[in-house]
Formats: C-alpha cells, structure tokens, sequence
C-alpha cells in the first residue's frame, strides 16, 4: 500500500513523496472551501493543507536531519493523510540519540508556534473578526495546527514520539527489548483508551481509527525488535559453535587449519 506514492522533489538529499490518498484529501477540502465560498474559498482551503502539511514536513525533518548526525540514512519521507513518515535505515539503540531524534520533531512545531505567535498576537487580541479566508486566518489555523501537532506527538503512545522517548528514558534502565515491551504495553493500553475515548465521547472516528492502527504499530515494531534480537542470538550462538569446532580441531590434529568460513548472517 505504501508503494502507492508519487516522488515529489528532494530536499535536503531526501526524496519527499505523497501518498494517492493525499490527492483524495486536497481533492475533498477544494471542495469542502468551495461549497462554503466557491473559487476562493476552495483556493484558501487547499493552501491551509498545503501549509499544514509543509509543518508535517519540516516536523519530519527535523527527526531525519538529528538522525542524519548518528549516521542514519533517510532515504524518503511520505506524507499520508494521517500525517508524515519518515522512512529509516535503523533506528539507533542508544537512549540518547532515540531520544535526540524523536523530540527535534515536536521541537520543530514548538518553534514554529514561537515565530508565529507574535505575527498573529495582535489578531488573537482583536475585537474585530478575522475574515474567514485570508492570511492572518490561515497563519492563526496553523499556530493553533503546530500547538496541537507538537502536543499530540508527545502522547506517551509508542510508536508516536512520546512512545519513543518513553523507550528512551525506559532504555537507560532496562535492556533494549524490555524497554521496548513496556512501551509498546503501555501504548497499546493507551491507544485502546484514546480510540474508545475519541469515538464513543468526541464521535471522532478518524482519530479512533488512527488510535487503532498506532495500536497494531505498537505490536509490530515490539515483535520487529524482538525478532532481530532473536536473530542476533541465533547467529551469536553459531559463530560460537563453529570458534569452538575450529579451535578443537586445531588442538587435536597435525592438519592445517580450515580455512575461515563466512556466514551469511546479520553482522
Ligand atoms: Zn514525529
């Protein structure tokens, strides 16, 4: 499904894309605006996404950049109507860059909220109403947009951010696979609540279904982590074996050494 996507340009050397669907979505507010104002509103409408989803991008790119630093390769990052992906090599296993990485996200709609407070402060205090199409209504929508992006993020649900630096801070304690297996309970508990919360107390289904699915993430990133532990293990075990053979085998005959053997494992 994630094959669906149109390569946009590159920025920063990482290829930006979008999802089909993201068309649907441009597609249903160009519609939404222009059945409440026609031309100009379906015109003012698709520049909100649009604006709103450049701050989905530079949110991304704020994780991919400090990631870049730890030696991460970011080869594409995919906007989807639920929000934005970016796509890593690895994810390191080091508390300290886990957690770098995954708060210059939030970091970068904090900042993004700082420089546009004092552009709309005087518009926020106004008695006169903002117009409903215009720049100081869009710029208002998108501090409120960063605010919400920025806070929401932090929810402790893996493998939102908050989730992810809840492993972190978990990490420095437990070894990695516990620390994800607590994360991933927690989050999964939490998405459970905040699914049933959104649908049953907001009547917000699409928030209850993006709950759902950061649910089932939950448990496949756990059982990712766990299977490449196992992995790990298996061929720890193997290289061991085949030492101790080797080693055995030079003790108790005059032959030459075998020559080396290579695996084809993950090293
Ligand atoms: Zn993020």
């Amino acid at each position: 499904m994630l094959r669906w996507s149109i390569n946009l340009f590159r920025i920063f050397g990482i290829q930006l894309a979008v999802h089909v669907s993201f068309l649907l979505l441009i597609a249903y507010f160009g519609y939404e605006g222009w059945r409440e104002e026609g031309v100009i509103g379906a015109g003012w409408s698709v520049l909100l996404v649009l604006a709103f989803f450049t701050c989905v991008v530079l949110h991304e790119l704020g994780h991919s950049l400090t990631a870049r630093r730890y030696g991460v390769h970011v080869p594409r990052i995919l906007l989807m109507p639920i929000g934005g992906m970016a796509e890593f090599d690895r994810i390191p296993r080091q508390p300290r860059a886990e957690f770098l990485i995954t708060i210059a996200g939030p970091a970068v709609n904090f900042a993004l909220v700082l420089l546009l407070l004092p552009v709309i402060w005087h518009d926020l205090w106004s008695e006169e109403a903002v117009p409903l199409h215009g720049w100081e209504n869009l710029l208002i929508n998108l501090t409120a947009a960063n605010a919400v992006m920025g806070t929401f993020n932090l929810l402790p649900v893996f493998p939102m951010d908050g989730g992810r630096i809840f492993r972190a801070l978990l990490a420095t304690k437990l070894d990695y696979l516990r620390a994800t297996f607590w994360a991933s309970i927690v989050g999964r508990g939490l998405a459970l609540v905040f699914s049933g919360v959104a649908a049953f107390y907001f009547s917000n289904y699409l928030l209850a279904a993006l709950f759902l699915f950061i649910f089932f993430a939950a448990e496949n990133e756990y059982r990712h982590v766990r299977r490449v532990e196992e992995e790990a293990a298996y061929w720890a075990h193997w290289r061991a074996q085949v030492a101790f053979e080797q080693a055995r085998r030079a003790e108790n005959s005059d032959e030459p050494p075998a020559p080396p053997l290579i695996y084809h494992g993950p090293n």
